[in-house]
């Protein structure tokens, strides 16, 4: 019987799904600087909540027909049939954590800003992944105050600016309350009664039909156009809320359109919503908006909040593709060789030292020739190196070569740090 060869399998990343390179690094490091600043800047306090949350959860604060419950959602089998998944977005998390913490008891609104990888199993494409990075802000409790959307919406703008991505422009819309959306929603229903929408538009007028507005196939498009507008519904309180946030924006002098096709795909948003964009990216770096009812949906008392969260890979697609380079880290201007093996023997923890007086150093431990250290303290553009033979070893010295010179000095281990740092 012939052998049965087993199938080898490619191993690589899960489709979707991408390693951050070290080249890439840079730019990552900016994109979390730039979290943590304007989150310290804004008095936001930084939240991490677990990868993994109850399906309860999103079921609840999403929506059940939303695309992220229906279709998106990584489930986890547990041994003990609990119904887990892996965090398809931030917002109900950050709301869970809000109620079981007691985040009310304090001053309020609370701030907050997290960044970390939320999961949805969606089709792959440029700019779609199945892992992708969010960086987020929230503002949560207080009154459902129109400053608070532009605060977000400028926090918002603000990180895209110092991500150097060019011009930002606001797509903004209100999608009403629960006193005037539900008028909205039967008039739009009973202009999609005489139309021929797409299949899945059908479906959508019978479970969630503001989404209707979402659609991107060729029918439909057309069919919006003709389609009554929210903001013409507004209640006089949303109206108000809404004038008040553009007013706000106008005081900023930010780009906005109105946009009424804004729906966005979440249960749990309530007037305001937004979107960022930016010149030559069609699709949206971010977005966010009001959501008074996902905490009284959750459990909770009802509490007003207001947040959105940038898509970091969408970024840095735009932030490559218009060339913007940030600075790497810096390099050690300082090599540290050792010769022979007495020096060797010493050279691991007299190195842990100097990095621990705060001198960066680069070493090559695992070459013992001279040579081959030298030429790897060259390829790193190092301005000096620290020369460290049997002799120092026994003296418990060092030599300081500057290496554009060739200068030198022997000093005394115990000073060492302290003359590296006068030469730096
Ligand atoms: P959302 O949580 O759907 O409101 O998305 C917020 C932002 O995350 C979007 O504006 C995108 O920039 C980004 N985003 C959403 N879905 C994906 C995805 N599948 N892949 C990469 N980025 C995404």
């Amino acid at each position: 019987m012939p052998a049965v060869r087993s199938k080898k399998v490619v191993l690589q990343s899960v489709k979707g799904m991408h390693d951050i390179m070290p080249q890439d690094q840079p730019l990552w490091e900016r994109l979390r600087k730039v979290t943590r600043d304007i989150g310290e800047e804004y008095n936001c306090m930084r939240i991490d909540t677990p990868l993994v949350e109850k399906a309860e959860l999103f079921e609840r604060g999403v929506g059940a027909v939303s695309d992220i419950v229906e279709k998106q959602m990584y489930m986890l089998k547990t041994s003990d049939g609990d119904r887990l998944v892996l965090r398809p977005e931030f917002t109900a998390s950050i709301a869970r954590a809000y109620i079981e913490h007691g985040l009310s008891h304090i001053s309020q609104p609370v701030k907050l800003y997290y960044i970390g990888p939320v999961y949805r199993h969606e089709q792959p494409q440029e700019g779609r992944f199945r892992e992708f990075y969010q960086a987020g802000f929230e503002i949560m409790g207080g009154d459902s105050d129109p400053v608070h959307d532009a605060q977000a919406i400028t926090l918002g703008h603000r990180f895209l600016e110092e991500m150097k991505v060019g011009k930002v422009m606001i797509h903004i819309n209100s999608i009403g309350c629960k006193q005037c959306r539900p008028f909205y929603r039967k008039k739009l229903i009973d202009y999609y009664k005489n139309q021929s929408p797409c299949r899945t538009c059908k479906r959508r007028l019978l479970i969630n039909p503001l989404r209707v507005l979402d659609c991107k196939e060729k029918e439909c498009e057309e069919i919006k156009k003709g389609a009554p507008a929210m903001l013409d519904s507004l209640c006089s309180l949303c109206k108000n809320h809404f004038r008040l946030v553009l007013e706000y924006l106008d005081e900023l002098k930010f780009s906005y359109m109105l946009n009424n096709y804004l729906v966005r795909g979440l249960d749990y948003y309530s007037r305001t919503v937004f979107e960022f964009f930016t010149e030559g990216s069609d699709s949206a770096l971010g977005g966010g908006g009001r959501y008074d009812y996902l905490l009284e949906m959750l459990g909770s008392k009802p509490v007003p909040a207001v947040g959105f969260s940038l898509g970091l890979e969408r970024i840095l697609m735009v932030v490559k593709a218009r060339g913007t380079v940030f600075p790497a880290r810096a390099k050690p201007k300082v090599f540290f060789i050792h010769i022979g093996d007495l020096a060797k023997k010493k050279s691991l923890s007299l190195i842990e030292n100097l990095r621990r007086s705060g001198v960066h150093v680069e070493e090559s431990l695992g070459r013992d020739s001279l040579k081959s250290q030298l030429s790897v303290a060259d390829k790193g553009g190092a301005q000096f190196a620290l020369i460290f033979g049997q002799m120092e070893a026994f003296e418990e010295s060092i030599i300081i070569r500057d290496l554009a010179t060739g200068a030198q000095e022997t000093v005394l281990l115990a000073k060492l740090a302290e003359a590296m740092k006068k030469r730096l």
